[in-house]
């Protein structure tokens, strides 16, 4: 096996590898990832242009959000380091009729062979589950054109967003397996947006993912204390 890169989590990616075979079971432990996905879908689309775009997913897993970018006509890669999702990702891939490159890959690694050459670049609920984000949000603005448009979403840290996103949604509503997050990991919207202005990009728009335990339903709105998404864009050049 080849050793793992530097700003890998090898716990991490173990995870994600021995959960592969159930990502596109809409009941299952990915549930959630599949409830918001035409939220988060809008949400960009609203803000970028797909169709006809280039677009890299970046920790793209079994490719639900992948899949349904390229369904709406972008030209897709989807780069991930657990093989198994990757595995699941191709497979689903090819009885969809949808037609993504998903490739074994760290941001970082393709930042430094394909730079400047993606119009989209989105890093969904990825960020958390590494060692050091800022060197990942530094390949996503490398990956970018000028003018691109940048997506993240993660989870806040705050006595509120440890209650919500790991009580609640791993130990009462049993939303997530347990052991899913890390507190310590997660990530202020403040540290995100100056992690992402050190790398040029400008902020946008931000807003949050909720969700609702009576009606188990997913939506979006302005208070970002727990899950939120950020849009950021690369400057055109002057
Ligand atoms: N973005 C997807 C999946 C999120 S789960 C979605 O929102 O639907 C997080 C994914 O990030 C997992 O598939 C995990 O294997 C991947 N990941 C974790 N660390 C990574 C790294 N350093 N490089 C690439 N992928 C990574």
């Amino acid at each position: 096996m080849n050793a793992t890169p530097n700003n890998v989590d090898a716990t991490e990616i173990a995870k994600f590898d021995a959960l592969a075979s159930r990502w596109w079971d809409p009941a299952g432990e990915f549930r959630p990832l599949h409830k918001i996905n035409p939220l988060r879908l809008d949400y960009i689309r609203q803000r970028a242009t797909l169709s006809g775009s280039r677009v890299v997913d970046i920790g793209c897993g079994g490719g639900i959000l992948t899949e349904s970018m390229a369904a709406l006509g972008a030209s897709v890669t989807g780069i991930d380091m657990a093989e198994g999702p990757l595995a699941v990702a191709r497979l689903h891939q090819a009885e969809s009729g949808t037609n993504v490159e998903y490739l074994q890959s760290t941001a970082e690694d393709l930042a430094s062979k394909r730079p400047g050459q993606f119009d989209v670049v989105t890093c969904l609920e990825m960020l958390e589950h590494v060692p050091s984000p800022p060197a990942v949000i530094a390949a996503c603005a490398e990956l970018l054109r000028p003018g691109g448009n940048m997506f993240f979403s993660t989870i806040n840290r705050n006595p509120k967003s440890f209650l919500f996103a790991i009580i609640g949604a791993e130990y009462v509503l049993r939303l997530l397996p347990a052991g899913t997050h890390e507190y310590e990991k997660f990530i202020r919207p403040s540290e995100l947006e100056r992690w992402s202005r050190h790398c040029g990009l400008q902020l946008k728009s931000s807003i949050g993912l909720h969700y609702n335990p009576l009606t188990r339903e997913y939506s979006l709105g302005e208070n970002i204390d727990v899950n939120y998404l950020m849009h950021f864009q690369r400057p055109d050049d002057a």
